[in-house]
């Protein structure tokens, strides 16, 4: 076995990771597999390897088939991009959801916090992310177009909800959707900042979600109130 070094400021260490001698393939193949998980390291994915390779089988084959089964049947809805398992997601075909309410959100774990609050009774608008340049996500990386062409398209519907986190990339991008409906008639709210600012949605305890979703504010005066 050789031993690799890898360099740490000025000095050089011994690689431990790189010591790992796998008994076998199979366990070295999974283990890089598992560990390309995020916050996942080879020691923590060892671990985990080690673990299901202990429990029954059949429990180890569930796992696998369940993730087999999601990422070959999994889908977004057509009209809204929450993630569903047909053309349109169980939400959008809901007949006693308001249709003429739409809430824009990052993500499919807001539209989760936002369901658990049992306050909300519109439909949805999951943009898969945030404005950040500092990221590199500009607009054409997130579901903003069809968002926008719906509404102009439509025209059913009463008011857009904003209710991204307060944080400047969610301020970023909702201007930046305000500033495209330029012209159309549409009420434009923005949750009341109930919510902390740098926190995410889905960390809100669900009574002050709740809350912020029923007190809405114009998003003209969330404006105000942020210049
Ligand atoms: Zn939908």
């Amino acid at each position: 076995m050789y031993i690799k070094y890898s360099n740490y400021g000025s000095y050089k260490i011994k690689c431990y990771l790189c010591l790992m001698n796998f008994s076998s393939r199979l366990l070295e193949d999974a283990v890089n597999e598992i560990s390309r998980l995020p916050g996942i390291g080879k020691r923590t994915g060892l671990r985990l390897i080690l673990f299901l390779l202990r429990q029954p089988k059949n429990q180890t084959h569930n796992l696998s088939e369940s993730l087999t089964n999601l990422v070959d049947n999994i889908t977004h809805c057509q009209s809204c991009f929450n993630i569903c398992e047909n053309k349109l997601c169980e939400i959008c075909l809901n007949p006693k959801r308001n249709k003429k309410i739409i809430c824009v959100v990052e993500d499919i774990r807001d539209v989760m916090a936002i369901e658990t609050t049992g306050q909300y009774n519109g439909i949805y608008h999951v943009l898969g992310g945030k404005i950040s340049p500092v990221e590199g996500v500009g607009p054409n990386q997130l579901n903003i177009g069809p968002l926008i062409q719906k509404l102009k398209k439509e025209q059913v519907v009463d008011e857009l909800i904003f209710a991204l986190s307060p944080t400047m990339e969610g301020d970023t991008t909702n201007f930046y959707i305000y500033k495209q409906l330029d012209g159309i008639e549409i009420k434009i709210t923005t949750i009341s900042r109930g919510v902390t600012v740098g926190n995410e949605l889905e960390y809100t305890d669900e009574v002050t979600l709740g809350r912020s979703i029923v007190k809405r504010i114009p998003f003209e005066n969330s404006l105000r109130s942020t210049s």
